[in-house]
C-alpha cells in the first residue's frame, strides 16, 4: 500500500476509538523531548542509521517520526510530499521546524551543491568549528536563540540544532523527569 494510503487507512477512526486515539496520540509525544517552541524537540525513542525517529502510524504501518508529527499536527499529507527539516536535525519533531517538499527538495535539503559523488553520510555543518565555539560562548552568557542566529546570518533552526546537540547527553538523563510533564493537556 502506498505511504498515503497507509496514512489515511490509519487515520480512520470512530467515535469509539477516540479515547485509544488519545492515548495513542499521547504515547508519541511522551517519546518527544519538547522543549522552547523555537527549539528542537529530539525523538527519544529508536532511531535509524539516518538518524531520524523510528515510530508507527499504528495498525502495524511503520513511519517517521517527524513525518507523525507532522500528521499530528497538520493532518493528512496530500500526494507524495515529504516532510522536511529547515533545523537539518534529523531527530527533530518540532512541527514549526519542519515543512513539506517534494523528493527532490529533501535531496537539496540534505545535501545543498554539493556534487552527488563528494555527499558524505552526514549533514552539511553551516557554521565552523570557531563559530561554534563563539555560539557556546554567547549563549552561556545569555544571548538569545534569534540574536545568535541573527549574528552568524543562519536561520534560527540552524541554531538551535547546534544547541540541541549540545544538550542531548544531559536531555537523556532528564528524559524520565521530563516525561512526567506530558500530560495530555500538553499535546
Ligand atoms: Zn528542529
Amino acid at each position: 500500500m502506498a505511504r498515503g494510503a497507509r496514512e489515511r487507512a490509519a487515520g480512520a477512526s470512530t467515535a469509539g476509538d477516540e479515547m485509544s486515539q488519545e492515548r495513542f496520540i499521547a504515547a508519541f509525544w511522551a517519546k518527544v523531548s519538547k522543549g522552547a517552541s523555537d527549539e528542537c524537540w529530539p525523538w527519544m525513542g529508536c532511531k535509524g542509521r539516518s538518524g531520524h525517529g523510528l515510530t508507527s502510524l499504528g495498525y502495524g504501518v511503520s513511519l517517521s517520526a517527524h513525518r507523525k508529527a507532522w500528521v499530528l499536527t497538520n493532518g493528512r499529507i496530500q500526494g507524495d510530499l515529504c516532510v522536511l527539516h529547515r533545523c537539518d536535525n534529523a531527530a527533530c519533531c518540532n512541527p514549526a521546524h519542519l515543512y513539506l517538499g517534494t523528493r527532490a527538495d529533501n535531496m537539496a535539503d540534505r545535501f545543498g551543491k554539493v556534487p552527488a559523488g563528494e555527499r558524505g553520510p552526514g549533514r552539511i555543518s553551516v557554521l565552523s568549528a570557531e563559530q561554534l565555539a563563539e555560539l557556546t560562548r554567547l549563549r552561556h552568557s545569555g544571548v538569545s536563540l534569534k540574536e545568535c542566529a541573527s549574528r552568524f546570518g543562519v536561520h534560527i533552526a540552524t541554531i538551535c540544532r547546534h544547541v540541541t546537540v549540545r544538550r542531548f547527553a544531559k536531555l537523556r538523563k532528564m528524559r524520565a523527569d521530563r516525561l512526567s510533564l506530558h500530560s495530555r493537556k500538553d499535546i
